[in-house]
């Protein structure tokens, strides 16, 4: 029988070991982040997870809103934790029904997002998640589309920040409190 994996608590995890960090990709001077390798890892995810949710466990969080993709991983089980709904913040053109949509920049480019129009009812209290916030441009269109929609942001969730990129002054800006695991600083 496989033995159970066993949680240590956040403080005592490397989670800057666990991630991988790839020079030029996907442009030259970028160093990306690669977080598959803390995905794999059994109790190094799990216990990023835990520790993602901890401030928000008694916050009665309706809903947790994943931007595409990688937040899509960390939400799900952080919903499943919460016991609350999961609602997908999609690249255009991906979600089937009806949308509400937002340009934002992002650290290298300029995209478009979008929510289905009936994912967040007005007072949903909702928490964001994605696996990095660099100049915040990405979770700050988020925050605009959720509130446009009528929801309460109760925070905002990233394994990673990159503070030299100024994304989490930049949410706490808007009035939104700020939750990340690892620094690393530069791009
Ligand atoms: P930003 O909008 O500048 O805060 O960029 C955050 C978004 O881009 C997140 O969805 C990240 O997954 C991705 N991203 C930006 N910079 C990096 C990086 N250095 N490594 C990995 N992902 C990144």
């Amino acid at each position: 029988m496989a033995s159970a994996v066993k949680t240590p608590a956040a403080a005592a995890v490397d989670f800057a070991s666990a991630i991988r960090t790839i020079p030029d990709y996907p442009k030259p001077g970028i160093l990306f982040r690669d977080i598959t390798t803390l995905l794999a890892d059994p109790a190094t995810f799990r216990a990023a997870v835990d520790a993602l949710v901890e401030p928000y466990k008694d916050l009665k969080v309706d809903l947790v809103a994943g931007i595409e993709a990688r937040g899509f991983i960390l939400g799900g089980a952080q919903a499943h934790q919460l016991a609350c709904g999961f609602v997908p913040i999609r690249k255009k053109g991906k979600l089937p029904h009806e949308t509400v949509r937002i340009a934002y920049s992002l650290e290298y480019g300029i995209d478009e997002m979008e929510m289905h129009r009936d994912a967040v009812k007005p007072g949903d209290r909702v928490l964001l998640t994605d696996d990095l916030i660099a100049t915040g441009g990405t979770a700050e269109g988020a925050v605009k589309l959720l509130r446009e929609l009528g929801a309460e942001i109760v925070g905002a969730s990233f394994v990673i920040d990159l503070p030299d990129l100024g994304g989490r002054s930049r949410l706490e800006a808007l009035g939104v409190e700020v939750q990340t695991l690892v620094a690393f600083s530069g791009h």
